[in-house]
C-alpha cells in the first residue's frame, strides 16, 4: 500500500490528487503501535479495508 498525503489538508488517501493538487508520500511512522493507531484511523474513514 502506498500512502500518499494531502499537502492542502493533511488528509491521508490513496490519491495521486487531493484538492487538486499532487499528493506527496507518506512515510511509514517509525513505530508498530503508530501503524497500528494509524490504519485504524483510516480505516475508520474508509480509506483503507484491511
Ligand atoms: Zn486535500
Amino acid at each position: 500500500m502506498k500512502l500518499k498525503k494531502c499537502v492542502v489538508c493533511d488528509e491521508y488517501t490513496l490519491k495521486e490528487e487531493h484538492c487538486k493538487k499532487a499528493t506527496v508520500s507518506a512515510h511509514p511512522p517509525r513505530f508498530s503501535r503508530e501503524d497500528r493507531y494509524w490504519r485504524e484511523r483510516l480505516k475508520a474513514r474508509g480509506v483503507v479495508n484491511d
